[in-house]
């Protein structure tokens, strides 16, 4: 495995983009940059623009683009992204968001692929009743088949392991009908500019892992 990519992860909710995200950012050796991590966290902090955030995520929508495209370019100026590269987790997802990623980032750290799990919708609420994550890493687990060592502990940080606000019915049909009307192009998009991945999102979080590296060192291959 050489170091290194640069990565975006699409899929609708529930399809494992968090969890997969991080254990790729480890296998390759990169910042994992969740923007719903970045506003958890904000709204945490009771600051000003964690109460606005707040509105967005608890409603299911999503987050103005100006706002959240600002998060992302702040962050990718940092050295550790743009020595080794990144993977981008819930970001971009609208095309507007997807055509400011292309200019914030230089030509010769374009993305590497754009990696979509795929997942049916039926398997989708299934998953997200079951979820729960870290409030202070955002680790993701499954009170079925991946649950924390010890209950309501988070294994990475020992932080605590909560049900998030926004898996509520309510809320998860009105994030997936956004993902079909704002985040689904995405993936003509990307296969337009050459680079989307798709891997099937069912199976062991392991599995999936493996046909996630498969494509991306395959990929990657080609650039070398
Ligand atoms: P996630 O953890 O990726 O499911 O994101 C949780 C919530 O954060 C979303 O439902 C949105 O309210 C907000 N959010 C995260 N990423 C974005 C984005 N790229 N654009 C707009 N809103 C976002």
């Amino acid at each position: 495995m050489v170091p290194g990519a640069r990565l975006i992860v699409l899929g609708k909710q529930g399809a494992g983009k968090g969890t997969q995200a991080l254990r790729l950012s480890r296998h390759y050796v990169v910042p994992h940059i969740s923007t719903g991590d970045v506003f958890r966290s904000a709204v945490r902090s009771g600051s000003e623009f964690g109460k606005k955030a707040k509105e967005y995520l608890d409603a299911g929508d999503l987050v103005p683009d100006e706002v959240v495209i600002g998060v992302v370019e702040e962050r990718l100026t940092h050295d550790d992204t743009t020595h080794r590269g990144f993977i981008l987790d819930g970001f971009p997802r609208t095309v507007n968001q997807a055509e400011c990623l292309v200019s914030i980032l230089a030509p010769q750290h374009a993305l590497d692929v754009a990696l979509d799990l795929e997942i049916e919708t039926a398997h989708v609420m299934t998953r997200l009743a079951s979820r729960r994550v870290c409030s202070d890493c955002g680790a993701n687990y499954s009170v079925v088949d991946n649950p924390p060592r010890t209950r309501g502990i988070c294994d990475n940080c020992g932080g605590e392991v909560v049900q998030r606000a926004d898996d509520t019915e309510a809320a998860i049909r009105r994030r997936l009908e956004l993902y079909e009307r704002e985040t689904a192009p995405l993936i003509a998009w990307y296969r337009d500019q050459g680079i989307l991945g798709q891997i099937d999102a069912l199976g062991q979080v392991d599995e999936v892992t493996e046909r996630c590296v498969a494509e991306i060192d395959r990929r990657k291959q080609r650039f070398q």
